[in-house]
């Protein structure tokens, strides 16, 4: 198959919304990707946070296989087995106690959006519909979540934007303070801006925020989309600060690379949806349930969090000793593997280069060079990939 061919019949037959890399590939197995050509990529990037435990790994792909021949798909409209199980495991795990399963990262902000307007009105009062969300933030692409997203570049072209929306400003505990009014329902937040840049906010900005909502009687909803299952260290990333969101949302890792999303929420504000209040035709489906099944079970069993804890520091500490050595980092950060350069120059050409030398990353916000592998890599494959970004940063240094 030449990858020239599938570009033009991309460019001929499908929307151009990505700014794609010329490369074509063809199959994915444990830590590494390979091309048409045979040449192999060691997957930094996971997808975007979404193949966390490596590509086809075999727990997912049994799981997926198993259950096509039993059963893959009935309506809502009735009972099945996977979904009941998915949810109860979720509970346990998150202190949530309800979820509302839909198929993707956008689709779960949107629920915790409708949700968190419907409790309000119901409970708080009825002028309470406003969101506030972050300078910075990405929630998604729907109407509603692409509002809640508060960039120009999003925004442009799509007007009018749904009402109720306000921004603040990230790690700023007194803004918000500011922000919040007698409109004010709830506040959504990233616990790390992922798209935003690799943010990780002070230690204890999610302790501040959960007693900021108590206080004012207003709901804390965390978009876990990128870091929740795991990607922190920890199961979710409130556990950090040992919080509980009032409304969490979930989606890329839960699949493993089939389209699942998650929104959950306390037993009290759960309560807001009743029969019809939302819905879903695929969302909860048994294939993909099942997939998020294999996922929790497989970080479970083989103490991935551990590695992700351990192989996290060690990233970092790595890509500081870069820093140390290239003017052209100005700071690196992360927390467990989601990880982050910001650089002094725009990003672009870096990944370019990197993948050409067989290493999957990307930029985020033009000048943030973002890692988030999978939980299985190992400290080979750090140090192949900090040997790569050296000798990169070393070239563009003598140019
Ligand atoms: C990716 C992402 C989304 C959107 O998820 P989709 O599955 O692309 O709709 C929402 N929030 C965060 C934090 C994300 O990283």
């Amino acid at each position: 198959m030449r990858s020239t061919d599938i570009f033009l019949d991309e460019q001929k037959y499908i929307f151009q919304t990505y700014a794609r890399f010329p490369v074509l590939i063809t199959k994915g197995k444990g830590m590494h990707v390979t091309d048409n050509e045979g040449k192999e990529y060691l997957d930094f990037l996971s997808g975007i946070a979404v193949n966390a435990l490596g590509h086809c790994h075999p727990a997912v792909v049994n799981a997926i296989r198993n259950q096509t021949k039993k059963l893959s798909h009935t309506s809502n409209l009735y009972y099945t087995i996977p979904q009941v199980k998915l949810a109860k495991k979720l509970a346990a795990l998150s202190g949530l106690s309800k979820s509302f399963f839909c198929n993707s990262g956008a689709e779960a902000n949107e629920a915790a959006i409708k949700l968190a307007r419907k409790y309000a009105k119901e409970n708080l009062g009825p002028e309470k519909f406003e969101i506030i969300t972050m300078h910075g933030a990405f929630h998604g692409r729907t109407l509603a979540t692409l509002t809640a997203t508060p960039h120009e570049k999003f925004h442009k072209g799509y007007e009018p934007l749904p009402a109720g929306f306000k921004y603040v400003n990230y790690n700023d505990i007194e803004a918000l303070k500011k922000a919040i009014d007698e409109k004010t329902c709830a506040v959504l937040v990233e616990p790390v801006q992922g798209e935003g840049g690799v943010l990780v906010p002070s230690p204890g900005y999610l302790k501040e925020l959960r007693l900021l909502c108590d206080e004012k009687n207003i709901l804390l909803i965390l978009d876990e989309v990128q870091v929740g299952m795991g990607r922190t260290g920890k199961m979710f990333a409130f556990q950090q600060e040992g919080i509980l969101p009032d409304i969490l949302t979930l989606a890329k890792t839960i699949g493993a690379g089939l389209p699942l999303g998650v929104m959950m929420a306390s037993e009290k504000v759960s309560k807001g949806f009743v029969p019809g209040s939302h819905g879903s035709t695929f969302g909860g489906g048994s294939i993909v349930c099942e997939a998020g099944l294999a996922v929790l079970e497989t970080i479970e069993k083989k103490g991935l969090l551990e590695n992700v804890s351990d192989m996290g520091s060690y990233l970092l500490s790595e890509l500081k000793k870069l820093k140390e050595k290239y003017p052209s980092i100005k700071e690196v950060r992360g927390l467990g593997l989601i990880c982050g350069i910001e650089l002094e120059i725009p990003g672009k050409e870096i990944v370019s280069e990197m993948l050409r030398r067989g290493f999957l990353i990307n930029c985020t916000s033009d000048k943030v060079l973002r890692f988030l592998p999978p939980f299985i890599v190992a400290k080979k494959h750090i140090d192949r990939l900090i040997a790569a970004l050296d000798a990169v940063f070393s070239e563009k240094q003598q140019v």
